[in-house]
């Protein structure tokens, strides 16, 4: 059978269907951004000049205080996807997050390819998630992006079970191998300004941890962050991931 996953069919079924759904359409369906194979999620509506900066992999005790504090030096507000592994042992960094006015999301507990993860499995790391987060912080927490943006109809299915929207982008750059600001900024002003011109808001990744250990050096992403604010402050609306709520 050329594709099994009938349920989830829904309009990306025909740019599927024409890229050839063997072994690469799989990998397009459930790696893709843009692929709505999979399952519905929020990427960003057809509102220009709006922009939500986010961060996956923190929270990080190395860098997420230095980027607090030039959010708060230019009146920012962000979208923090945490991993709860991290977040558990950093309370009172998620307490300073969401005391600044930042959203949390919820990016799984260690950061595994969920469109290889058994069931359970999936539910645990999103449901333990979760959990810590809202203990720590005092709110529920309502929005998920898969890491890699990996996922298959289970993953969402569970998602939405536990209340949570499942996220993706549509600005993204190599930021966690990327070592010179300057090039991060200039692929992401670039995107930034394609979909404005399409009439789209941007929903921009940038990574201010790193799934494998606590405190990796994300210097170069956070300095994109502080550069692409510089830039598109006067012009554009930095927005958290509610405003556009799915
Ligand atoms: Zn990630």
């Amino acid at each position: 059978m050329l594709f099994p996953f009938a349920a989830a069919i829904d309009s990306g079924l025909a740019v599927a269907a024409g890229l050839g759904l063997a072994a690469g359409g799989f990998a397009y369906a459930s790696r893709w951004p843009a692929s709505r194979v999979f399952g519905r999620a929020l990427t960003a509506p057809a509102r220009p000049g709006e922009l939500a900066l986010t961060f996956d992999d923190g929270p990080n005790p190395a860098w997420t205080p230095k980027l607090l504090d030039i959010l708060a030096a230019h009146s920012v507000q962000a979208t923090f996807f945490l991993l709860g592994g991290f977040a558990s042992s950093q309370p009172d960094l998620v307490r300073r997050i969401a005391a600044e006015g930042h959203l949390l999301g919820n990016h799984s507990w260690s950061h595994p390819d969920l469109s290889r993860t058994p069931a359970h499995r999936i539910r645990e790391e999103l449901a333990r998630t979760s959990d810590a987060l809202q203990q720590i912080a005092g709110a529920p927490i309502r929005y998920f992006r898969p890491p890699y943006g990996a996922r298959r109809p289970v993953v969402f299915r569970i998602a939405r079970e536990l209340q949570l929207t499942p996220v993706l982008w549509n600005a993204m750059t190599t930021d966690w191998s990327e070592p010179f600001a300057e090039k991060i900024t200039a692929r992401l002003a670039h995107k930034i300004d394609r979909l404005t011109q399409a009439r789209r808001a941007v929903n921009i990744v940038l990574h201010d941890g790193g799934h494998r250990a606590l405190g990796t050096n994300r210097e170069p992403s956070i300095q994109a962050a502080q550069r692409l604010i510089a830039r598109y402050n006067q012009t554009h609306a930095f927005v958290t991931l509610n405003a556009w709520s799915a």
